[in-house]
């Protein structure tokens, strides 16, 4: 339970901050790049539409012409543009389902709600959209997958899966700084989630390090509940776009700290303080911080696929043709494979692309019937 004064958890899994990180497993606890969450005792989010998963009856295989793995943007747009050509999509969706905006505050530049809207609402809104055309959900962690033959084959959590087409679509989850001193004091005062922890805040001086567009608004975000926020970045040069720059100077509770490197995370229990360092000339100085969030980024969700698709250098996974990765039947959607625009509306645009290549794909194979006249 949360002290008023204190960002609570004692203990990893009691931790209150939810901070969820959906992890695809690379280099995580999931065996085999599954579907986890980063950070035990994440407290409830939003509630998704629609209820409770569906849950597993009998062990048998799930079968579908349309598999979507991943349900942020990309996976639940596929997922609507599937379930309207009638094609019956299942969606593996995670154990902690609805991508990154559900670490995610306002949304302010998704078309349609000029006044902004929250993340995990914008992706309730998707997946009651999804559902009300007939998508069935399985809120479990992929981890594993055989792409060799088709129909495709996925496991998640000892259930399988069968698509006769995969469209996927698990995005990319927050980079950490890798400290010891950061993994140990996260849910102590560590997170990378503004929104689901910024409320345990309230009245402390606290610091975001980053200086691209997730900084610059978390900082923002974070205002609303701490006396004062410290942002740090490691060089004087930011990448967040100039709107954001210009709105977190103008921020009165925001003091923007360049050249500045967080070196360890001090503090027992819980956080009490950094110790940074000036990147220029080396210098380290220690100052009192009850709280630090990190939003430095993201890799790609694609450990599960790697031995199967091709990868980028980053890797980010590679479509070929459109959506199409280089194994007829398995297409590419949203952040998984964009690391220029991972935006949450390209990602919706992506998964709408995959699943009208899909459909098309499957219709070419004779296994889906022409009927998309007026399914778009
Ligand atoms: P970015 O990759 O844009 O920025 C990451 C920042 O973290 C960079 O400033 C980088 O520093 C810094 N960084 C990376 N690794 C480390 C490290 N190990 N230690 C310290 N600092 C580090 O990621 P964002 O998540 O900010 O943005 C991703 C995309 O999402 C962007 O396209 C952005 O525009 C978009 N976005 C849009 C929003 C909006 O429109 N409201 C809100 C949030 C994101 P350096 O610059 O030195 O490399």
């Amino acid at each position: 339970m949360t002290d008023q004064n204190h960002p609570e958890p004692v203990d990893a899994p009691a931790r209150p901050s939810g901070d969820r990180t959906i992890d695809f497993g690379a280099g995580g606890s999931a065996p085999f790049g599954g579907l986890s969450i980063v950070g035990d005792g994440a407290p409830e989010a939003t509630p998704l539409a629609g209820g409770p998963s569906v849950a597993v009856a009998d062990g048998a295989p799930v079968e579908t012409k349309v598999l979507i793995i991943g349900s942020g943007p990309a996976g639940l747009t596929a997922a609507i543009y599937a379930a309207r050509a009638n094609l019956e999509p299942v969606v593996v969706a995670g154990s902690a389902p609805g991508g990154q905006l559900m670490l995610t505050s306002e949304i302010e530049n998704f078309p349609g709600f000029p006044e902004g809207i929250d993340g995990p609402e914008l992706m309730n809104r998707f997946r009651a959209q999804a559902e009300r055309f007939g998508t069935r959900f399985y809120d479990l962690d992929v981890d594993r997958v055989d792409l060799s033959t088709r129909p495709f084959r996925v496991w998640a959590r000892g259930q399988e899966f069968v698509g006769q087409s995969v469209i996927l679509a698990t995005g990319a989850s927050a980079l950490w700084l890798n400290l010891e001193s950061e993994q140990r004091l996260r849910g102590r005062g560590v997170s990378a989630c503004a929104t689901c922890d910024g409320f345990f805040f309230r009245d402390k001086e606290i610091a975001v390090v980053g200086g691209g567009d997730s900084a610059m608004e978390e900082a923002n975000y974070l205002t609303r509940f701490a006396s004062k926020v410290h942002l740090l970045h490691r060089r004087d040069g930011f990448r967040a776009s100039k709107i954001m720059i210009d709105r977190t100077y103008a921020n009165p509770k925001i003091e923007v700290h360049p050249n500045t490197v967080v070196a360890e995370v001090l503090g027992d229990a819980f956080m009490d303080g950094l110790r940074l360092r000036d990147a220029r000339d080396g210098s380290e100085r220690t100052v009192p911080m009850e709280g630090l969030f990190i939003a430095i980024g993201h890799r790609p969700n694609t450990e599960v696929f790697r031995d199967w698709l091709e990868t980028d250098e980053q890797g980010y996974l590679t479509a070929h043709e459109h959506t199409a990765s280089r194994i007829a039947g398995v297409f590419i959607a949203g952040d998984v494979a964009d690391h220029r625009y991972r935006q949450a509306i390209t990602a919706a645009g992506d998964g709408a692309r995959a699943a009208i290549d899909a459909e098309r794909w499957l219709e070419a194979e004779g296994i889906a019937e022409h009927a998309t006249q007026t399914a778009w």
